[in-house]
């Protein structure tokens, strides 16, 4: 019986099809060079997502005896975390890991080896509107059963702040425990070929890829953790469709004027809806927080020009003026330190449900990234799967974009090793069908969530601010439907 394949990955095959064909002149030719060395899996990719996959890999009796390589453009060496790296400095690039990508990394043997002085786990989360101030909170405490009926393995938090410094090097320290792994790095993937048939295997329908370093590798299996521009998924001939949302993510490590609200034991993150993007701070250890502004491309360049008193003064502001307010601030050139302390002095606000003053901006930290919502049409071609940023990127607002890389390398982990068990083709698309499967409609989901809450709150005025401030107090006041989208927030727990 032939292969059941989905709609998107039948039209992957005929595409990938299409683009061998166009390909075959260029097909690798054996016999003009060394030959290629061969891999059972060669992931291209050493970030967050590869690095997760091939440690799973390593990690499992089962695939354990593969032969796999990871290709990686950047030195893995030099962007190490330091053992003794000061807690008074942290990078501008974080990530919230949900409950499920944190079981995923202790499932695999890596967690332990994360530096933990530099994780912040948070218990609540505090998300408004900016137009109508309706408000939803999110903490455990407030959907499960009371103290005295609590089991204890009930979980407390909702997500962990890490710097993705650190969720790599921990990765690359279980990796360089477990060993196996053949490393190229730095390393840049130049080209990828189709291979030819020869004497000793056929190689034609393999990957080859030539690499910056002059070698050539064959995969039997090769793997797209390569980021948002992606090379394995043009090279697979997979398309990936959307858009750019116009914004950029302004991103700072900031201090606090203390260490929250909740004491250093209870921290909170917060977020509140601007018509230009959401604002969010989220908690780092001690007085320090990770600040994400979503904001168009022109206020980003502007905001990025301030000095770190006025940078301060606007993250201070958006959590706490009107988006009226706000306008108008975007439209100095300097001084608006000044300017937010006298409007700060005529709005009433409670400073208890909003995160503390921001009082310095550690140097250097204060970046942007483009936005943009991206799904490739499939996640498989023949020898062929994407994880990651390769195969979606997503808008920031929830904190997903790498906990579903997390998900598809444990998904795709678990189909191979399904695969070597039963005696298939690991590249074979029939084996790797179900990774498609298990993955693709999940991360649709949230990728449609995350793009219509951007598109709900982008909403000045007019009904639709009645209606979702109706809709959040509503959600706010029902504890199990809150516990519901609680619990798939943090990754299914
Ligand atoms: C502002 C902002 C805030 C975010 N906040 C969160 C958050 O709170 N929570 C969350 O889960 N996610 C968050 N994300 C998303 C998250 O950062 C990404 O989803 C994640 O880093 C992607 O990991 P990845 O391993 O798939 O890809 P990447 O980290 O992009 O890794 C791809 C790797 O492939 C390598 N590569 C590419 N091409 C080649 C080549 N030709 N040869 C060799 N190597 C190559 C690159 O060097 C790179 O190391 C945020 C994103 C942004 C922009």
């Amino acid at each position: 019986m032939p292969p059941r394949l989905s709609l998107g990955a039948h039209r992957a095959v005929s595409r990938a099809q299409t683009v061998r064909a166009r390909l075959y002149v260029r097909r690798f030719a054996s016999g003009s060079a060394a030959s290629p060395e061969t891999y059972d899996v060669v992931c291209v990719g050493g970030g967050p997502a590869g690095l997760s996959l091939l440690t799973g890999l390593r990690a499992s009796k089962i695939t354990s005896s593969l032969k796999v390589a990871l290709v990686e453009g950047q030195d893995l060496q030099k962007n190490r975390l330091p053992h003794d790296a000061s807690l008074d400095t942290f990078s501008n690039r974080c990530s919230s890991l949900t409950p499920a990508s944190v079981k995923n990394l202790q499932d695999i043997g890596a967690w332990s080896h994360a530096n933990t002085a530099r994780i912040q786990p948070y218990q609540e989360m505090q998300v408004w509107d900016g137009i109508s101030d309706a408000r939803i909170s999110f903490d455990w405490d407030s959907i499960h059963t009371p103290l005295t009926l609590r089991k204890p393995t009930q979980p407390t938090t909702i997500a962990y702040m890490i710097e993705n410094v650190n969720t790599t090097t921990t990765l690359l320290s279980r990796l360089s425990e477990l060993g196996g792994v053949d490393i190229f790095s730095p390393t840049k993937v130049e080209s990828i070929n189709l291979g030819t048939d020869t004497p000793s295997l056929d190689l034609s329908s393999w990957p080859i890829l030539t690499l910056s370093n002059g070698k050539t590798l064959a995969a039997r299996l090769l793997v797209g953790a390569d980021g948002a521009n992606s090379p394995v998924r043009t090279f697979a001939g997979i398309h990936s469709r959307g858009f750019d949302y116009n914004r950029h993510g302004i991103v700072a490590t900031v201090r606090l004027g203390g260490p929250g609200r909740g004491g250093p034991n209870h921290k909170i993150a917060y977020q509140r809806f601007l018509p230009t993007g959401p604002i969010a701070m989220l908690p780092l250890p001690g007085n320090l927080a990770s600040l994400v502004w979503s904001i168009t491309p022109q206020l980003a360049a502007r905001l990025k020009s301030l000095s770190p008193n006025d940078f301060s003064a606007m993250v201070n502001a958006g959590f706490r003026l009107s988006a009226t307010d706000l306008d108008y601030l975007h439209t100095l050139e300097a001084g608006q330190a000044e300017e937010v302390a006298w409007r700060e002095k005529h709005t009433p606000v409670d400073e208890r449900s909003i995160p503390m003053k921001v009082v310095d901006v550690q140097e250097g930290t204060t970046a942007s990234f483009p936005l943009k919502m991206r799904h490739a049409d499939t996640y498989i071609g023949e020898r062929v799967a994407l994880v990651g940023d390769a195969a979606h990127t997503i808008h920031p607002l929830a904190g997903q974009g790498l906990n579903q890389g997390q998900g598809d390398a444990a998904s795709l982990t678990r189909v191979i090793e399904r695969a070597v068990q039963t005696g298939q083709d690991i590249g074979s698309l029939l084996a790797l069908e179900a990774y498609n499967a298990e993955r693709y409609a999940e991360n649709n989901a949230m990728l449609g969530v995350c793009d219509k809450l951007h598109r709900l709150y982008s909403v000045e005025s007019g009904p639709l601010v009645g209606l979702r401030s109706l809709g959040l107090r509503a959600v706010d006041a029902m504890g199990p439907l809150k516990g519901f989208f609680m619990g798939r927030a943090a990754g299914g727990v």
